[in-house]
């Protein structure tokens, strides 16, 4: 069971991830984690990793793609693995094509969390916390019984400059456009199945388990 999963902010890729990795018992592997754990071994490509993070620079392809080639080497990946975060780009979904073929293992399914854009602001402008004791809230998830007031100690909601509209906005469009390319890529090769991401997270958990269903 080797998974990609893909999903835009707010598409609720990280929820999916935890239930899919506790329900067939494959590693999740994220970006940040992996970098982290080589970092920490102090394995080579680990240490040449930090040494352009210390400096503020992009890890470069080849760094990160032989970071994941080590960890999709490990054991427990055996049985699968669900990568998050990775690939990010058309070069490195053909350098994972290859690497995974020298590793005699293939991709099963990219798993594609869909969602509006519409929905997505909605759901990643609603966040509002209380100017006196920092409680959150959600206008869409967890609001708070009167508008604009903390429920807990009656203090005043606001909303942090990162969820503005025009903020979150610009996130969207980049992340779209970085990943046009790499859906593309995949639909190509047969391996994209999208998800609707509009529906209760155990509906949406439940039509990913429809689909790996297949797999056993
Ligand atoms: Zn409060």
């Amino acid at each position: 069971m080797n998974l990609v999963l893909m999903g835009l902010p707010g598409a609720g890729k990280g929820t999916q991830a935890e239930k899919i990795v506790a329900k067939y018992n494959i590693p999740h592997i994220s970006t940040g984690d992996m970098f982290r754990a080589a970092m920490k071994e102090g394995t080579e490509l680990g240490l040449k990793a930090k040494s352009f993070m210390d400096q503020g620079a992009l890890v470069p392809d080849e760094v990160t793609i032989g970071i994941v080639r080590e960890r999709l080497s490990k054991p427990d990946c055996e049985k699968g693995f669900l990568l998050d975060g990775f690939p990010r780009t058309v070069a490195q979904a053909d350098a994972l094509e290859h690497m995974l073929a020298d590793l005699n293992k293939k991709i099963d399914f990219v798993i594609n969390i869909d969602v509006d854009q519409s929905i997505l602001m909605d759901r990643l402008t609603g966040r509002r916390i209380c100017k006196s004791c920092g409680s959150t809230y959600h206008l869409v998830f967890n609001p708070p019984a009167k508008e604009g007031v903390c429920d807990r100690c009656g203090g005043e909601l606001y909303q942090r400059a990162d969820d503005n509209a025009n903020t979150v906005q610009n996130r969207l469009d980049v992340n779209i456009k970085q990943t046009k390319p790499l859906l593309n890529f995949y639909e190509d090769k047969g391996y994209l199945r999208n998800i609707n991401g509009q529906q209760d997270i155990n509906v949406v958990f439940a039509e990913i388990e429809e689909l790996l269903g297949v797999l056993n």
